[in-house]
């Protein structure tokens, strides 16, 4: 029964001399995202407005879905369209369509119209008496209520005449790409997924880099690890994820570290490596997911030493959640499912029994000062022979 959507935008409301950068990054991206979604759909921008029009047939359930992945939308509001054709069918038409969206009829309203088309012979206020005294007499149960009503009826006079009541929550957040771009630090895991989702939703564009040992992981951990970027980028739009193969370095690590400072001392080259391909993609920042004290290499003096060897800034949104926060948000998000699929992260012959919780900076150092000798040339390589598969 909808015949457009009205798009409530939030924070991208406020951006002052910006702000049609905003809307028009926001244009395109609810385009690019409806092209998946069956029927054709016109996106435009009017009066500080945007509305999207399907061109004929569509799948309305499927179509909501897809704006609720929208970075910018607050909220999605279905209209009934209706021709202008005098005031007794408008009202024959606003009391249909409260038939039809609210069976019960049992609601408290309240008519909010707007004339915008100002040619029109009812001013608003006429309107909302004449509308709301139409109401009642068709839904005796109903009652006006002009401060808290269940149901806010808009009325738009338009060229057409704009129905609609109901506000279809949005993801917030606001356009990608319109915040630069950042490198996340994608693992098979369910923390990095949603601190990518989170970074994307503040409107920056991500990539993503995931390190992999093989034959220690196998190639169904990759293929998890790629499928988890398709789902994050249904949110971020496409993502490119550069796969760079560690295990030489790991291996070095192995034999020449202390096997209690492994974990600290390879998420230090694993950052290096993330820093090197954000710089040469122009990303201004890298993203991970970790979370104070969720796990040894995650203390705060893990985090101090791990952090010490990039000096691009390192967005960590999830540091002050707990676990089961994360949980909620990546079922929310629909990645939870596939990052509990039980393929290996990174191999258990690389994890020691017994991590240290507070390493020390100066010791670290000593211990990496033994890969001197390689450690150079294997960054390098590992840079250098990195695939790039591009999720979408
Ligand atoms: P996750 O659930 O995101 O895997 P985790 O709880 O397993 O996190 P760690 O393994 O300590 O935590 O990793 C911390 C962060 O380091 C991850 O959130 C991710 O950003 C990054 N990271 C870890 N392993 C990899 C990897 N193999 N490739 C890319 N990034 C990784
Ligand atoms: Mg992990």
């Amino acid at each position: 029964m909808f015949h457009a959507f009205l798009i409530k935008y939030a924070e991208i409301g406020i951006k002052g001399k910006n702000r049609y950068l905003f809307e028009d990054a926001l244009v395109d991206h609810i385009r690019r995202a409806l092209k998946s979604a069956e029927g054709s759909f016109q996106v435009s921008k009017e009066q500080g407005r945007i509305y999207v029009f399907p061109q004929g047939e569509y799948d309305y359930e499927e179509t909501v879905e897809i704006l609720q992945r929208v970075f910018g939308i607050a909220a999605i509001c279905p209209v009934v369209m209706a021709e202008d054709r005098g005031y007794e069918q408008l009202a024959a038409d606003v009391v249909q369509y409260i038939r039809e969206v609210y069976p019960d009829c049992r609601e408290t309203f309240k008519v909010c119209a707007r004339r915008a088309r100002k040619s029109y012979p009812m001013n608003s206020m006429e309107l909302n008496r004449e509308l709301g005294g139409a109401i009642l007499e068709a839904c005796p149960d109903m009652k006006v209520d002009v401060h808290h009503p269940d149901i806010w009826l808009t009325v738009e006079v338009r060229q057409k005449i704009y129905i609609y009541s109901r506000e279809i929550p949005g993801p917030g957040g606001m356009p990608v790409g319109t915040n630069g771009s950042a490198m996340l630090l994608l693992s098979g895991g369910i923390d990095s997924p949603v601190a990518g989702y989170m970074i994307a939703k503040r409107g920056v564009k991500i990539d993503a880099v995931y390190f992999h040992a093989p034959p220690y992981t196998s190639d169904r951990a990759k293929q998890k690890v790629v499928d988890l970027a398709r789902l994050v980028a249904r949110y971020s739009g496409p993502i490119r994820l550069h796969v760079v193969n560690f295990t030489d370095i790991q291996l070095a690590i192995y034999e020449k570290c202390p096997h209690d400072e492994l974990t600290i001392i390879m998420r230090r080259y694993m950052m290096k490596i993330a820093e090197k391909m954000a710089e040469q993609d122009g990303s201004l920042g890298l993203i991970t997911g970790e979370s104070i004290g969720q796990v040894a290499s995650q203390t705060i003096h893990s985090l101090a030493c791990t952090n010490e060897v990039c000096t691009m800034p390192v967005f960590r949104p999830l540091i002050g959640f707990d676990k089961q926060e994360i949980v909620d948000i990546a079922l929310k998000i629909g990645t939870y499912e596939t990052s509990v699929l039980p393929y290996e992260d990174c191999c258990t012959i690389f994890v020691a029994k017994h991590p240290v919780t507070k390493p020390n900076l100066n010791v670290i150092r000593h211990s990496e000062e033994k890969l001197a000798d390689c450690i150079d040339g294997l960054l390098e390589e590992a840079i250098r022979t990195a695939e790039v598969i591009v999720a979408e």
